[in-house]
């Protein structure tokens, strides 16, 4: 067997894999990264940047539909699936060079082929053996099913879904999280009639309940329908359509079964027990500075339990590398990571709920204030509805930014920095948004929340 030393030797390119890599050559390690499939991982491949091509396709179509509303005469004659594959593909092809390049720019070796991890802080592919002075895993999730219920024919899973070379008129999506309605989203504006399946009692359930139900309102404008609170009982398939029966005997047909129900981490069978690695319902045990119980052994991404998040991902790579290099990275609380989820209308938030602060200070201590879109002249021109609602501390900092609307996943920087900084809507308010953007609706709710509402009551 072939040994090869490195400073870092990293299992899996996705966003974690690949920000650990980069970050670590910039502070000069020797770095080999290892994977099996394509660098970029999920994320470029067969999640974010993908789906977001699809959602961009499916927000062209709703546009043409809706132009004559602004005076243009247009009709939307068809979706042509062959066109909006080579759209998306032509984007991910891009950005995959794009990647690849950048990795090789950094002197970064990248090694094809399914590594398992080794003894002594090393990793096996085929006859070679990479050691290395630490290793960060990185292998990244898979898309969950429910017990019973198995991928195959016309029941999908989102990978399956985004390789269709059609257009299915019909489709059931279970789960109502945001894989499931960005996917209802897309379909719907292609012109599928959509049935969404949640079992708890709300749409994008981790959300604050003022964006569950304004999304579902939306939703329903749309002709997007959904069960909410019961849950799947079992799926039955033939040639010709899929029928979902849940518990209280309700039952939806369709082209498609969409199963978005969740990703699970990538970790049976590639040594990480034999280690000494321990895993707990699967994601790798790790401490606040992404630590396994393993000196050497790292850990980054959907492998870690918590928000299974691109950007997550990077950002810890990036922190293990730092900290890999000797340097002093303080551990970034999960609430304050934003979170997008890129259906029609958007919905956009970082921090904790109004509920969750409640919880956590009293209601007494807690001041919310809800500001609708239909003031905000940027979202009217543009004609999304939707909302801005903030939390705070009564006297005291930011806690929670939730949006909903059109384009709002571009607003989330400004409330992810108020959050982080711990800002009081006083130190924000004077800081005036340019108009008419939709960034003003924020400033109207940080204006609110200091007393002196400009567009508001
Ligand atoms: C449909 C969909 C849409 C999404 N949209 C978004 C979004 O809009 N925004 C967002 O932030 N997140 C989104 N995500 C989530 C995002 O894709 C993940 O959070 C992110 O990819 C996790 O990065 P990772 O590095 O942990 O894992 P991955 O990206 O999964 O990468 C892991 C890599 O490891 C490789 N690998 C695994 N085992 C081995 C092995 N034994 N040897 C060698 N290589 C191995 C795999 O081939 C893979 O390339 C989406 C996910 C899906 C499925």
């Amino acid at each position: 067997m072939a040994v090869h030393e490195f400073d870092l030797v990293i299992l899996g390119g996705g966003s974690g894999g690949y920000a650990a890599a980069i970050r670590a050559s910039e502070l000069g390690k020797k770095v080999v990264l290892i994977e099996k499939d394509k660098v970029g991982g999920t994320c470029l491949h067969r999640g974010c940047i993908p789906t977001k091509a699809l959602l961009h396709a499916a927000e062209v179509a709703d546009h043409v539909r809706s132009a004559a509303s602004v005076g243009v005469t247009a009709t939307l004659e068809a979706i042509d699936a062959a066109g909006v594959r080579s759209y998306r593909e032509g984007i991910v092809a891009k950005k995959f060079k794009g990647l690849e390049g950048l990795l090789k720019a950094r002197g970064i070796t990248v090694v094809a082929g399914e590594g398992r991890l080794a003894a002594n802080r090393s990793v096996t592919v085929g006859d070679d053996r990479y050691v290395g002075a630490d290793v960060v895993l990185a292998t990244g999730s898979y898309s969950r099913s429910l017990p019973g219920l198995e991928i195959g024919g016309r029941i999908i899973a989102s990978e399956q879904a985004l390789a269709l070379d059609e257009i299915p008129s019909s489709v059931v999506i279970l789960g109502g999280g945001v894989i499931g309605v960005e996917f209802a989203s897309v379909w719907r504006s292609f012109g599928a009639e959509v049935t969404i399946v949640e079992a708890l009692p709300h749409l994008v359930p981790n959300e604050d309940i003022a964006l569950s139900k304004g999304l579902e309102r939306a939703f329903r404008r749309r002709g997007i329908k959904y069960s909410l609170g019961t849950r799947f009982q079992k799926a039955e398939q033939d040639d010709s359509q899929v029928t979902v029966t849940l518990e209280d005997g309700k039952s939806f047909s369709a082209d498609y079964l969409l199963v978005a129900v969740g990703r699970g981490p990538a970790t049976a069978d590639l040594g990480f027990e034999e280690a000494g690695v321990s895993l707990d319902r699967g994601f790798v045990t790790v401490d606040d500075q992404l630590r396994t119980g393993v000196p050497g052994l790292w850990a980054v991404g959907d492998i870690v339990a918590g928000l299974q998040l691109a950007h997550r991902g990077f950002l810890q790579g990036i922190a293990v590398a730092e900290r890999i290099a000797g340097m002093q990275v303080p551990a970034l609380p999960e609430s304050q990571i934003p979170r997008v989820t890129y259906c029609s209308p958007e919905v956009a938030s970082v921090g904790i709920t109004e509920e969750a602060a409640i919880a956590e200070y009293g209601a007494d201590a807690v001041v919310a204030y809800d500001y609708n879109l239909a003031g905000n002249g940027k979202s009217e021109i543009i004609g999304t509805g939707g909302t801005v609602k903030v939390v705070r501390q009564k006297d005291g900092p930011v806690v929670g930014v939730h949006l909903l609307g059109d384009r709002v996943g571009e607003l989330i920087t400004e409330g992810q920095l108020a959050v982080a900084w711990e800002a009081h809507p006083e130190d924000i308010a004077p800081l005036i948004h340019a108009h008419p953007t939709q960034s003003e609706a924020l400033g109207e709710v940080f204006l609110a929340l200091a007393g002196k509402p400009l567009h508001a009551l």
